[in-house]
């Protein structure tokens, strides 16, 4: 064993980093890997006089912004580097390592068991059901764990957790465990949004990004929106220094009224592209299945996906097969990119 090795922390030593779309990268000049808008950006103001100094732990102007927005009080929210950090400090607050554990329910987003692996945690299934819903009986029959994490609308398939659902859960735990709903797609769908629960449950926590809907993947900005207790318990633990100034700064611009229209319009022609390519997904050979989805992309399993990968990679479009974890086979995540981009997907899936 070299150095390195005898010396690491012994449970990182098989860890595998998150596969990201990033980090698998692919050839190509349409990418629908990785649920980003295709939209690019307007240029914004930054003022730079201040960047001799440290930012502000918290930004009292940016937690107002948000508070608008999301319609919790300004503590009852954190703001972090994306929702991933938002989830690895759920983890880091809740999990002794070595001893604890938390619940993820797939298919579902891959990073909950990447940040609890890298923490020491162990991690607990509880599949979803043939419908992709959650199984209360499945995750509470794992108690005794600290985290549950529900992902709504879930990445990789779409569909949301109803609230019924959701009270359901939380009143068969009761305190035993906290209970995490990731919103990372809550904006194409507002209607579904959980966070006005969280009054109403002292276990129940929201995260939230810009990286999808307010297509600021490229920021790194999330928030998490939890009971005060909650959030001064993060506050512990999260580095002294989390949101840099200019991302502050820009995040303040696409949350005031003109920021949140736009992205408003951007969701409505997302949703219409989405709906329209789901309508002509149906008319082509080798479609098998096409999940309904709240969020900007679709799950969209073929009778031959390795086929139909290399048809799509021919055509420059790089798109995701996910982990395939459970109930997921023969499927590809497509994100929903601009009418043109989706053009050239369903040309290729047509062989033309
Ligand atoms: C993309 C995504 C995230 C990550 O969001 P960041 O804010 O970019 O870290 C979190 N959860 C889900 C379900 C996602 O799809």
């Amino acid at each position: 064993m070299n150095v390195i090795d005898k010396l690491c922390a012994p449970h990182l030593l098989n860890v595998e980093p998150y596969q990201s779309a990033r980090r698998l990268g692919g050839t190509g000049e349409i990418w629908l890997n990785a649920n980003e808008l295709p939209f690019a950006h307007d240029s914004y103001q930054i003022e730079s006089s201040d960047f001799h100094r440290y930012p502000e732990f918290q930004s009292p102007a940016l937690l107002a912004s948000y508070s608008q927005y999301c319609g919790l009080a300004v503590d009852n929210i954190l703001c972090t580097r994306g929702a991933d950090e938002g989830i690895e400090l759920m983890v880091r607050a809740f999990c002794r390592p070595g001893l604890d554990e938390i619940v993820i329910t797939p298919p579902t987003y891959g990073m909950y068991q990447v940040s609890a692996q890298m923490h020491g945690v162990s991690v607990r299934q509880a599949a979803r059901t043939l419908e992709f819903d959650l199984d209360v009986d499945a995750i509470h029959s794992l108690v005794p764990v600290k985290v549950v994490f529900v992902c709504s609308p879930n990445n990789p398939t779409g569909n949301v957790c109803g609230e019924v659902v959701i009270r359901d859960l939380m009143a068969m735990l009761g305190g035993q465990a906290m209970v995490v709903i990731d919103e990372a797609y809550v904006e194409f769908c507002p209607e579904h949004s959980l966070s006005s629960l969280i009054g109403e449950y002292e276990n129940l926590v929201v995260v939230r990004t810009l990286s999808k809907a307010f297509g600021l993947a490229g920021l790194r900005c999330g928030f998490v929106l939890a009971n005060p207790e909650v959030i001064r318990l993060l506050s512990k633990i999260i580095a002294p220094y989390p949101v840099p100034g200019p991302v502050e700064q820009i995040a303040r611009q696409v949350l005031n009224q003109t920021g949140l229209a736009r992205m408003r319009e951007r969701v409505n022609d997302i949703n219409a592209i989405r709906d329209q390519f789901v309508q002509e997904l149906g008319g082509i050979a080798g479609v098998e299945h096409v999940l309904v989805s709240f969020g900007n992309f679709v799950m969209v399993s073929f009778a031959d996906e390795e086929a139909t990968l290399h048809k799509l990679s021919e055509a420059g479009i790089v798109t995701r097969k996910p982990y395939t974890q459970g109930l997921i086979e023969h499927g590809i995540r497509i994100t929903i990119g601009t009418p043109e981009e989706m053009q050239a997907v369903l040309r290729a899936l047509r062989g033309q």
